[in-house]
Order: C-alpha cells, then structure tokens, then sequence
C-alpha cells in the first residue's frame, strides 16, 4: 500500500465525519446530485474499477462528451498514460480501504477529451462516505480547468526567460543554461564554446534610419542567429543592446568558428530591402569565441570574460572580423 502523501487514508476529525449525514436516503441523495447539476466544476462519481456512475454538465464538458455517454465509460479512458497507471493503482490499492475515507489529489493531470482535443486539469478523488457507497466503493471526483491558468503561466514564463524584442533567451536565461552547461561539460570531460556577437557601427544605424528600424534591423540579426544553431541543446541569447550570445555545448573552438563564419557571411548578405532600406545597404558584426576544454577557464563567468576579449579584440581588429581566444 502506498504511503504517498495524497493517497494515504486520511486521520479525519471525528467532527469532520460526524458532519455527514448518518443516514441519508434515496430522496437526500438525489438532492445532492441535483446539487452537483449547477456546480461550476466538474463532479463525477465513479466505482473501484473507475466507471462513471453520475457525471455533471461541467464534468461533460470539460471531457468533451455528453452527460448520457458518459455512464459506463471508464475514467482511465480519459487520463494520459502516465496519469492513468497512477490512478489505476491507486482505485486497486484503495479496493482494501473499504472502511477509512481516503482521498488522492488535486493533482495536474492531463486529459484526452472525447473530442481528442486535450485538457490540463486537477483532479481529486475521494471515497464517498460508507453510508452513501452501501453497495461497493464508490468515489466522487471533482475535475478542475486549468486551461486559463496554463495559459497565463506559459506567458508569464516566457515573458521571464525571453527577450521580448527578438524572441532570443534573455540574459537571465543565459547566465542559468551557461552554468548547467558548464557543470555538465566538466563532469563528463566534454568542451563547451561561447560566441558573442556585436552589431557593428549600430550607433550609426540608429542614427541613420531611427530606432524602429534599428530593432527591426535587431530582429533579423537575432533570426540569423537563431537559424545557425547547430542543435537544440545550443542556445542563443541577447546579451545586452546590441550584443548576442550563444552557448554551444559539447562543441570545440572549430565548431564553434565555423558557426561564427555562417553567421558573418549570412549577416553580410542580409539584404534590408524589406524595412525600405537602400538595395545596396549591408552591415556587419563583430564576434569573439572562447571555448573551455581540459579546466582552462575557472568558471562560466570566466568563459564569457574570454569570449569578451576576444571580441573587443575583434573589433580593434576593424570590425566584421572573427576573434578565437587563445
Ligand atoms: P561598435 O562597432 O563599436 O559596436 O559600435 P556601436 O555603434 O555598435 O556601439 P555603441 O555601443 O556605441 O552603440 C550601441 C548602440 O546600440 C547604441 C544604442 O542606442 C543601440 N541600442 C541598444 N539597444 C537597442 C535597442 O533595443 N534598439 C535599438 N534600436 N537600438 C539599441
Ligand atoms: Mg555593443
Ligand atoms: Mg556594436
């Protein structure tokens, strides 16, 4: 039997238990249900074996089938795998509780409605009192959507971990994927490459054609870079205004010199024809690498210093250049 936490037949008050009714009737019961009509929540009562006994209009909805269809169908059913081998031991492990109220949850569950369409939810269950379930184990849930709250924490998280401009990681979202990567490669013994990246002469561009065009100008650099990243493991960022960065683990300084060159030539090409620029025009970036291999560099932070020199060097070097640490 289970100890977890959530599923533990719970030490109810006395009080608690005393407040349900002793002996509620067929008319009593149907009251409730009534009840459980109007309640803005799905409620449904299932058996031990987890078959719908009584559903609710929401229960229905947010299942996406009808009241009617759902009697006799099967909670399991409607639960993603991993939800469902946990709900199914649970029902089978509570098949020798017949005498304690227990109950599991809310928990996050995901559903497959009837409509394959999908629902994040919180599901509870508990056992329904011995005087209401006579005849075998009975037990209510109650289904709660999270679709709206998923909704506004997916935004919230990516609001906190991106760059809102050009859809890149922030700088936040740097320092923390950097750290775990550098952790990782000097456990397993494996390089890890940085690149920074800086707009050349960007002062000048804003002051050409205006910041709107500077941060569309921002934007198309920020898709080359994103477009050039070898794997999904790698990560590019915006690093500061004008400056971007990028995280290539388990790459050495060629992989990461060879990325740097696709950037550069890409950049050069880049035609601006689609912010109303002149045919003609063209800019360019400057970037440093620094690659960590056999415990050069002390920490991440270092790595990123090194990256930093290399790419002041890049610029010393007249721009549009590639600068490799030593
Ligand atoms: P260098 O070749 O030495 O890098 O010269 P630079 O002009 O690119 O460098 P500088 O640091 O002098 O200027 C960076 C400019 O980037 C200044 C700032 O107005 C601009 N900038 C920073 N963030 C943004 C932004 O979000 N949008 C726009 N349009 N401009 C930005
Ligand atoms: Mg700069
Ligand atoms: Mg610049």
């Amino acid at each position: 039997m289970s100890t977890n936490k959530n599923e533990q037949p719970s030490t109810a008050k006395p009080e608690a238990k005393n407040a349900l009714p002793q002996s509620i009737n067929s008319e009593q019961l149907a009251l409730i249900a009534q009840m459980f009509q109007n309640i803005p929540e799905g409620v449904f009562i299932i058996n031990g074996q987890g078959t719908f006994e009584f559903a609710n209009p929401m229960a229905a909805q947010l299942l996406g089938d009808n009241q009617e269809a759902l009697i006799g169908q099967n909670i399991l059913h409607y639960l993603h795998d991993t939800d469902r081998d946990k709900y199914m031991y649970t029902l089978l492990s509570w098949l020798d509780h017949k005498d304690s109220p227990i109950s599991l949850g809310p928990n996050e569950v995901k559903i497959y409605r009837a409509d394959s369409k999908t629902l994040e939810a919180d599901l509870c269950i508990s056992s329904l009192p011995k005087n209401i379930a006579v005849a075998e184990n009975l037990f209510i849930c109650v289904l709660h959507d999270l679709s709206s709250h998923k909704e506004q924490y997916n935004r919230l998280i990516k609001q906190a971990t991106t760059d809102h401009l050009t859809g890149l990681a922030n700088r936040l979202t740097l320092e923390e994927s950097l750290k775990e990567h550098w952790q990782e490669s000097v456990q397993t013994n494996q390089a890890i490459s940085t690149i920074l990246i800086d707009i050349d002469y960007f002062k000048l561009f804003n002051d050409r054609f205006g910041h709107v065009k500077g941060d569309k100008c921002l934007q198309k650099v920020a898709s080359i870079i994103a477009e050039s990243l070898p794997s999904r493991d790698c990560l590019a960022a915006r690093y500061g205004g004008e400056e971007f960065a990028i995280i290539l683990p388990r790459c050495q300084k060629d992989t990461a010199a060879a990325i740097a060159k696709h950037i550069q030539i890409k950049v050069n090409n880049m035609p601006f024809t689609d912010i109303g620029l002149p045919s003609d025009f063209r800019i360019s970036v400057s970037q440093g690498i620094a690659c960590e291999f056999n415990n050069q560099y002390r920490t991440s932070e270092a790595l990123i210093c090194a990256a930093d020199t290399a790419l002041y060097r890049a610029k010393t070097e007249g721009r549009n250049k590639i600068s490799i640490s030593a």
